[in-house]
């Protein structure tokens, strides 16, 4: 026998972590106001790879920031994860055990765990003004709070023990600040852009707890509940990478590597023409919304248009959003939110940032409205009838269903369908000028009275065999079928569009066309 190399027990980083720990992803949003779009596609991406693994997606309140806190937030943000059905398994609102989920109901834990890094010597307490940091900036260039200035300051390192004690039991406002010690290397590795090596000597000693409204910062209180929540991976926007090490770093402080989550920081939403973050002013300028629900600012009142209110469907949001920054590694595009449970891979997610491409969201939302069964858009139409003041008790639901199937292709947004469809339920009242400039001569109106008497003699006013007898009608007269046929359209229409003619007058039925015709004749060239 020849040699046999050893097997290769190498595995990698993310194999690791895919066998050994049961899935658990959150979602964490501040509830600051609307919920952006990028956050919907971290939820989303969070979601797809909880599924998949079989393991849980938690939804969190970081709400520690009290002066960034706006009223309804919170709500928004899970009425639009509703709408787009998107679930979790646990937290805000949903319940669990590892709960409280909203940050602000977990001060206790959070100083406790304040308390275990000041006893380890890894944090301190500072108590400098603002007017004294203020100071210290002038006075240095470039000042950072760090190993190279910390014991200039005014804190638990540079005080005695009873003078620390004392200004605390005076009541003096101080924060705690966690102590980087400098000139290390820090690695993250990131499941989509690989390891990342910073040095610590650029981190600034943060602010992980503030006694003045006896809060930690989002650092501390992310990672403490990222620990205790049993979080597994980390995935979130780009705009936290520059976080990382600092989370790597407090999780050695605390003694959790072994159970420090994976972290995968996804690409940035670009602006559609490529030149920097996507912004709400992107949105505003070029007219896509960039939240998923429309959002009434409670402080300012301005009203911020939603992607459920424009019209979209909420299966075509989820598609568009999941391409931007990943594909299947092939070019299929449509895809539900199963196959998305099955192909979502977080090695096929770019580093680089992605174009929001809104036309290409139209674009999805036409597929969508193509792939819906015609009787459920024709739910989604009533509404819009209604709002043209029509009668929905005049038609039943088969009608309506017919007249979606016949114009659906024709639209990128279910409120469209009123422009292609009005003449189903209104009679026209004025009829194209250039149509009529085209296509009603001298003879027509003569020509529309005998259509009138043929039609008058069919028995199945159905489709087919209403063309058959109409066009045998055209040819043994030697008619020109394109002026007729145009006549007759823009008689029972209005304008020289739509769908195929004999499906128009089957649906609405002989009398109507008749009548229709006759006003035709009757009105124009008046
Ligand atoms: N509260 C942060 C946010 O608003 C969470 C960031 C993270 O996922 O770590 O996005």
């Amino acid at each position: 026998m020849g040699y046999k190399p050893p097997v290769c027990f190498k595995k990698t980083l993310f194999n690791l972590i895919m066998t050994e720990r049961k899935v658990r992803v959150r979602f964490a949003p501040s509830p600051t106001g609307a919920l952006h779009i990028g956050g919907v596609r971290t939820a989303l991406y969070n979601y797809l790879f909880a599924r998949q693994h079989g393991g849980e997606f938690i939804f969190r309140i970081e709400d520690t920031d009290s002066n960034r806190f706006v009223p309804g937030a919170e709500e928004y943000i899970l009425e639009s994860f509703k709408w787009l059905g998107i679930p979790f398994d646990e937290g805000v609102s949903f319940g669990g055990n590892h709960g409280p989920y909203r940050q602000s109901e977990r001060r206790d834990i959070y100083k406790k765990y304040v308390q275990i890094l000041l006893d380890a010597d890894k944090a301190y307490i500072a108590f400098d003004t603002p007017e004294e940091l203020e100071a210290k900036r002038k006075e240095i260039a470039n000042f950072q709070y760090d190993a190279s200035t910390r014991m200039q300051m005014r804190n638990s390192l540079t005080m005695s023990k009873e003078e620390v004690d004392k200004w605390i039991a005076e009541g003096r406002q101080y924060v705690v600040r966690f102590k980087i010690e400098p000139n290390e290397d820090v690695h993250v590795h990131d499941l989509i852009r690989g390891e990342v090596v910073i040095n610590s000597s650029i981190l600034d000693d943060k602010v992980l707890y503030k006694s003045a409204d006896e809060l930690p910062t989002y650092h501390l209180a992310n990672i403490v509940d990222d620990h205790l929540m049993e979080v597994s991976h980390v995935i979130r926007g780009e705009e936290w990478l520059p976080s990382a090490p600092l989370h790597v770093l407090l999780y050695r402080a605390f003694g959790w590597e072994d159970t420090m989550p994976a972290f995968a920081h996804l690409p940035l939403l670009l602006k559609p023409e490529g030149n920097g973050k996507l912004s709400k002013r992107d949105g505003d300028r070029l007219g896509f919304p960039v939240f998923p629900l429309e959002w009434h600012d409670p402080k300012t009142g301005e009203v911020s248009s939603g992607y459920r209110e424009s019209g979209y469907l909420p299966e075509a949001v989820i598609n568009f959003l999941a391409l931007l920054g990943w594909n299947p590694g092939n070019d299929q595009e449509l895809m539900s939110m199963d196959e998305l449970v099955k192909l979502f891979d977080l090695s096929h997610c770019s580093k680089a940032g992605a174009k929001f491409d809104y036309k290409k969201g139209i674009w999805f939302n036409h597929e969508y409205i193509l792939q819906k069964p015609d009787e459920e858009i024709a739910q989604l139409f009533k509404p819009v009838l209604e709002g043209q003041g029509i009668d929905l008790s005049q038609y039943s639901d088969a009608y309506l269903t017919r007249v979606v199937s016949l114009v659906k292709g024709r639209v990128n947004f279910v409120k469209e369908l009123w422009e292609q469809a009005r003449f189903f339920f209104q009679a026209p009242t004025s009829y194209a000028e250039k149509d009529v400039k085209k296509r009603w001569s001298e003879d027509t109106p003569r020509i529309m009275s005998e259509l009138m008497e043929v039609l008058r003699g069919i028995e199945d006013f159905s489709s087919k065999p209403s063309e058959d007898i109409v066009i045998g009608w055209i040819t043994e007269k030697g008619y020109h079928m394109g002026n007729v046929m145009n006549a007759f359209r823009l008689a029972v229409v209005g304008e020289c569009k739509g769908p195929h003619m004999f499906d128009i007058t089957e649906l609405i039925g002989k009398e109507e066309t008749l009548k229709r015709i006759q006003r035709a004749i009757d009105e124009i060239g008046k």
